[in-house]
């Protein structure tokens, strides 16, 4: 049996922990409050971390106007004293009992589903399909989702969810690896990038923009972003996009036919939810190609099925990360291989997390990621 080494302290005095804390709770559909509440405890395979920054997700600005996708018990999130929010960074400041994979004052970002841990697909490392999403009796741990997230002095997380980075990496910047990771998920449900092959990413928000750079990374040959701003796709470009195309002035498919010779790409990750997305992906592709769906759009909306059987084209569809793909792009972050501080745009204190989202969601001064830093360094 595992025991903890005799010689890890669980906790520190470098790093005292009061009782209480300042957490964001959801009350009501768009009510946020910040509130004291009691410090969590980790349990046996997860440890505290004090979070220093986290950034505004779209998903967040959706939980809090509809509470999906985040489900609590079987129901939404409202009223339920829950602390939204998932893509943070912190330091560990205490170990769970057996807990030797992590030292206090371990710098860490997170993934946000531990899953359950005992369903078929936690077991198969699809851990943000776990079937029993939403039932913390059972085990589901999903922080900002199901558990309490990170718009908060402390959370507890499972050491699965947490991968170290490196000193010289700023605390904004750990807190885009999730967004990468989740891009990077889309390129390996989709088989996995092989260098030289082409890449087409609809949608130059934070997925599409990690996206051009964990398959530029990766070694995608030619990587081609597409969208509407041009800001973005500049920083499309200096994420390392081989081409970017504004379809305000030239049409997708024929940019794409024309920047591959006619021949189109291996691979097309949409990430912008445009109703005639997944029609045009499917003429982005070749035959045989493969299309992998991270945003969707709000209505249901007419596809060409018979487009995609005659020509042997793969959908799938992704909610966040897994199979330890952030992991996997915290690597690829921590090696500078592409630059994902590009896209932090904007910077408030914990005290102003209701100004955050709104900056995210009115996209105020083009925000891209807003960018909550908790602690001062
Ligand atoms: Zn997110
Ligand atoms: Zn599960």
């Amino acid at each position: 049996m595992a025991t903890a080494r005799a010689d890890t302290p669980s906790c520190s005095n470098q790093y005292p922990i009061p009782d209480r804390m300042k957490a964001w709770v959801l009350g009501g559909p768009e009510e946020l409050s910040l509130v004291e509440k009691p410090v969590p405890q980790p349990g046996s395979a997860e440890v505290l971390v004090r979070v220093d920054a986290i950034a505004v997700c779209a998903t967040d600005i959706e939980i809090i106007r509809h509470g999906v996708p985040a489900m609590i018990d079987g129901g939404l999130p409202f009223n339920k004293g829950f602390t939204p929010g998932h893509e943070y960074m912190g330091t560990v400041v205490k170990l769970g009992p057996t807990v030797d994979e992590f030292q206090i004052g371990d710098r860490v970002t997170v993934e946000v589903h531990a899953g359950c841990g005992r369903c078929q697909r936690c077991r198969e490392g699809m851990y943000t399909s776990c079937l029993n999403y939403g039932f913390r009796a059972k085990g589901h741990r999903a922080n900002g989702f199901s558990t309490d997230g990170g718009f908060a002095e402390y959370a507890v997380n499972n050491i699965n969810t947490l991968a170290h980075i490196p000193d010289d990496m700023t605390d904004a910047e750990a807190t885009l690896i999730v967004t990468a990771g989740t891009a990077m998920y889309g390129l390996d449900v989709m088989g996995g990038v092989i260098a030289g092959e082409g890449v087409v990413v609809i949608g130059p928000g934070p997925i599409g923009l990690m996206g051009v750079g964990v398959a530029k990374a990766l070694g995608a040959q030619p990587v081609i972003l597409t969208g509407t701003r041009d800001r973005r796709l500049e920083m499309g470009r200096q994420l390392g996009a081989d081409a970017v195309v504004n379809v305000g002035g030239e049409d997708p498919v024929g940019a794409v036919q024309r920047l591959t010779g006619g021949k189109g790409v291996q691979y097309v990750l949409e990430c912008s939810g445009a109703p005639n997305a997944l029609n045009e992906a499917a003429r982005m592709v070749n035959r045989g190609g493969r299309i992998c769906l991270a945003a969707f759009p709000a209505e249901p909306v007419p596809v060409d099925l018979a487009y995609l059987v005659r020509n042997n084209i793969y959908i799938f569809g992704i909610r966040g990360e897994g199979k330890s793909a952030t992991h996997r792009a915290a690597a690829l972050i921590a090696q500078k291989r592409f630059d994902a501080k590009l896209i932090h745009t904007h910077t408030f204190p914990l005290a102003e997390v209701p100004t955050a989202i709104r900056y995210a969601r009115e996209r105020v001064d083009d925000a891209i990621k807003v960018v909550v830093q908790i602690r001062q360094n």
